[in-house]
């Protein structure tokens, strides 16, 4: 049987704006919660928005910036930690037909530059500063340094209003508050007439991926492609107007946009904010105190929440599911993410930036085998295939090859890199994803790392994956990740990177290999042990193991 599914088509795919969808969505549920941005200090109150106020805000904003003389098509960027704002300039842009350019809040100066200049950003929409970084500093030298930046606005401080960027430097700088004045200006007839005018497939947001290597590319989506997929991933989670979505990944990220904010607020649910940027408590605490319905996060977050010392003491019981996304998840974590955090009905969502981002999921229902050990089957309205990453030809079911997907989630192109797009999209539509999967008899999929996370060691291929989720099983180990590193007899070797349980003896390479003796072959044993506090991971909290490799080379001398 071929390595070839498409997802069901029986349910037509949304034809509205961004914006149409919303409204339409506020007129339903007026006075239902739609934003919760917890505290940012303990005693201090959560700022609380319904739909009407919601959407009156982002009108507000949607009419300062057009004040401004913001055109339809032009490049508005936000760059900042979570919070409420940046889900208003998210719906405010969508109003007025401006494409948000999502800055990873990690970024400095070089790459904030880069994508400024990349992406002809007119505005950029900053946090003044964060615990790592001087926001404002940044801003000030990319508004010197890039013609094509006009202007600068710095949002509140972490949600408290007295806390404000220092004095404006110039007559293109403004606060967030001198911006919304800015609304008076302009009549709520015209923001109508703007958003009558917009069209589904207009590009909405530009996503520059997380690659670990090389310059960042501006993932181009439109309204369609990220609505109809925030929406279809609701649907197969079973959100209704009742659910409230506790979202602690980032929302640079599509997880906390797409899967976070658009799907919550197109299902008349509430996304909760549980702070500026993830810890583990504020995650549960969000959950305890405003009844989370469904809780995401990347595996790492689960790992680090249910590792917390008074992990018994939150009530978790309003839980019934979430996302877990981003990359591979143990097994063992996802199980206890079932049975001890409440999430029988969790789902595990796999995707890229570039299809905006979910093209596989779990299905509640599946069996437990198809919702620890694989990735679901295909969304609705898409396909998928598994291609020879040589020759292209579609591989049967079973073979591991290259994952590819079709249909309205994938992106429009790499923002003005047509050559770059070329090379992701062949001419047929398929997203090539660079990662490596086999799909099973049953369509599920099982992704078996990335093609360059690929070990080859004595002409065997390792897939880490493997290795790593039987090292899982030791009891010392709390998390790990396997890479290969050079060797002169045999191409590569492996290392296995790990952290241990608190409390946990030391772990060398002979106790591993122990471990590991009679039970994996011979080669798929790790020759390196490394025990480290924690991993290099970029915002979206995927392990950098090019950044791991290029450590342990240098350590080890190779
Ligand atoms: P990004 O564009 O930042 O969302 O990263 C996309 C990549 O994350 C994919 O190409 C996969 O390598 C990885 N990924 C996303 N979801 C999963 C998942 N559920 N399991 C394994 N890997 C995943």
């Amino acid at each position: 049987m071929r390595a070839y599914t498409a997802g069901d088509t029986d349910v037509p795919l949304l034809d509205e704006t961004i914006g149409q969808n919303f409204e339409r969505i506020v007129a339903g549920f007026p006075f239902h919660d739609a934003l919760i941005e917890a505290a940012p200090v303990p005693g201090a109150d959560a700022r609380r928005w319904s739909y009407t106020k919601l959407n009156d805000d982002v009108d507000r904003l949607a009419r300062a910036l057009l004040a401004r003389g913001v055109t339809a098509g032009e490049r508005i960027g936000i760059w900042s930690p979570n919070c409420a704002e940046w889900t208003i300039l998210q719906y405010a842009t969508a109003k007025i037909g401006a494409i948000l350019v999502n800055v990873n809040p990690a970024y400095r100066s070089h790459e904030l530059e880069f994508v400024v200049r990349q992406s002809g950003m007119r505005m950029l929409v900053a946090a003044p500063s964060d615990r790592a970084s001087d926001y404002t500093g940044m801003a000030r030298q990319a508004l010197a340094e890039c013609p094509e930046l006009k202007e600068l606005v710095f949002l509140p401080d972490g949600g408290q209003p007295q806390l404000q960027a220092g004095d404006p430097e110039t007559d293109a700088e403004m606060t967030y508050a001198e911006l919304l004045k800015r609304a008076d200006d302009v009549g709520h007839s015209v923001l109508k007439a703007r958003l009558a005018g917009l069209d589904p497939d207009d590009p909405i947001n530009l996503q520059y991926t997380s690659g670990t290597t090389g310059f960042p590319k501006g993932a181009t989506l439109t309204h369609r492609n990220i609505l109809n997929n925030g929406y279809s991933i609701g649907e197969l989670l079973g959100y209704t107007e009742h659910d409230r979505v506790v979202v602690p990944v980032p929302f640079y990220h599509c997880f906390g946009m797409v899967i976070g904010n658009l799907n919550a607020l197109s299902h008349g649910a509430a996304t909760i904010i549980p702070g500026r940027s993830f810890t583990p408590a504020a995650a549960l605490e969000a959950v305890q105190d405003f009844g989370g319905t469904s809780l995401y996060g990347v595996p790492t977050m689960f790992i680090a929440e249910l590792a917390l010392p008074d992990f018994a003491s939150y009530d978790l019981s309003t839980l019934r599911t979430g996302v877990m996304a981003g990359s591979l998840c143990p097994i063992e974590v996802m199980n206890r993410v079932i049975t001890e955090m409440n999430m029988k009905d969790v789902a595990i969502c796999y995707g890229m930036t570039e299809t905006s981002p979910v093209s596989t999921m779990t299905r509640v229902g599946d069996t437990m085998q198809q919702r620890t050990e694989t990735v679901g089957r295909t969304m609705p309205q898409l396909e998928s295939q598994v291609v020879d990453p040589v020759t292209g030809s579609v591989l049967e079911r079973g073979e591991i090859g290259e994952l590819c997907t079709r249909g309205y989630a994938v992106m429009k192109g790499y923002w003005n890199q047509p050559d770059k797009t070329a090379e992701a999209i062949d001419a047929d539509g398929w997203m090539h994803t660079g990662d490596l999967a086999r799909m099973d008899a049953a369509g599920y999929v099982v992704i078996e790392g990335r093609i360059k996370d690929m070990v080859i060691r004595g002409g065997e291929n390792i897939y880490p994956r493997e290795i790593e989720e039987f090292l899982y099983t030791h009891p010392s180990i709390q998390d790990v990740q396997v890479i290969g590193v050079p060797d002169a007899k045999y191409g590569e070797e492996l290392m296995a990177c790990v952290i241990l349980k608190p409390g946990a003896e030391p772990l060398d390479a002979p106790a591993v290999a122990e471990f590991c003796r009679g039970r994996l072959a011979h080669y798929k044993i790790p020759r390196y042990v490394e025990v480290r506090d924690s991993f290099p991971m970029t915002v979206s909290g995927k392990i950098r193991k090019v950044e791991m490799r290029h450590e342990a080379v240098a350590r080890l001398g190779l």
